[in-house]
């Protein structure tokens, strides 16, 4: 184990050094004011091997607003209770269309075309909070448990700010509820949803709460989350829709599932070997971290791991 350490570790610091230019690059999120204010030059990157082994460079410690990486986890929990039906309300294709599009809505008669746009993540979160009574509790106590950190938590402020900018999110949850496709009310659906996104975390528990997908469902504690094939599923619909409009870019250039958030994480999984979670919060224009894809860039390419 020590020597795999090793492997790894120089890697991430020669990433480190040659993307130090690109952090600084890119905007942050402003259209979530508590998001702002981001300090574009922050950059950390972390590797956790199978067995939980941790490690990385920068500011991998730091916590930050995990957003939309958070909607690879609720649909995971949703899959791993309700199986296929959940596939009833949302899609798994590529939409092509901005992460909070309204349009494909309307034609696609409430039915959103994959869980990581904003509606079929509402779609999600409407479903894993039917099952559990408590989508973002359920999400924030796996989330603990996987990492090994209690601490991580909600950030009431981001929260509260999104809830204040909520009006695009609302319309996609009320249009959804018109085609019947939300089941609970939706001010209760998008408190969830808002909660869910406005978790804290730092590269080092993200990489390791992700390790399930790089186990073949497997959780840290031995117990299995997800079977292969929907593990295989959910790293599927990473790799073809979890990066907004610019998956095709982002397989071209990385070669592994990833999911993106506008806090600027991406988490990205290497079945069967790891799992890596980058930070940086300036965006290039489609919502993607600048410095975080040119560092999975730079990994899959000095290390050889990708699924292609
Ligand atoms: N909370 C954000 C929203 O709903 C998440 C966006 C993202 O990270 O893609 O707009």
């Amino acid at each position: 184990m020590a020597i795999m350490l090793l492997s790894f570790l120089p890697v991430l610091e020669r990433i480190a050094e040659e993307i130090e230019g690109l952090a600084g690059r890119g905007r942050p999120a402003d259209y979530i004011p508590a998001l702002a204010a981001a300090d574009t030059g922050r950059f950390g990157m972390a590797v956790a091997e199978l067995d939980g082994t941790v490690y990385g460079v920068g500011d991998w410690q730091e916590p930050f607003s995990t957003q939309s990486v958070t909607k690879v986890y609720t649909l995971a929990l949703a899959l791993a209770r309700e199986g296929d039906i959940l596939w009833e309300h949302v899609g798994r294709e590529p939409s092509g269309n901005p992460f909070n599009s309204l349009v494909q809505l309307e034609y696609e008669n409430g039915i959103p075309r994959n869980p990581f746009i904003n509606a079929g993540a509402l779609a999600v979160t409407d479903q894993l909070h039917q099952l559990t009574g408590d989508a973002s509790g359920a999400l924030l106590d796996f989330l603990r448990e996987e990492s090994g950190n209690p601490d991580l938590d909600f950030d009431r402020d981001v929260a509260a700010s999104e809830t204040d900018r909520g009006d695009r999110n609302a319309a996609l949850a009320h249009f959804m509820a018109s085609y019947g496709n939300i089941v609970n009310p939706v001010p209760t659906l998008l408190r969830q949803y808002f909660r869910q996104c406005s978790i804290a975390a730092s590269c080092a528990d993200l990489a390791l709460a992700t390790g399930f997908l790089a186990r073949h469902g497997i959780r840290a504690d031995g117990s299995r989350l997800l079977t292969r094939s929907q593990a295989k599923q959910v790293n599927a619909v990473m790799l073809t829709c979890g990066t907004y409009d610019a998956a095709g870019d982002f397989a071209y250039r990385v070669g592994l599932p990833g999911k993106s958030g506008v806090g600027g994480g991406i988490i990205a999984v290497v079945p069967g070997r790891c799992t890596v979670c980058v930070w940086s919060p300036g965006l290039d224009e489609r919502g993607n971290s600048v410095a975080g894809v040119a560092a999975l860039d730079r990994f899959t390419t000095i290390t050889g791991l990708s699924v292609f």
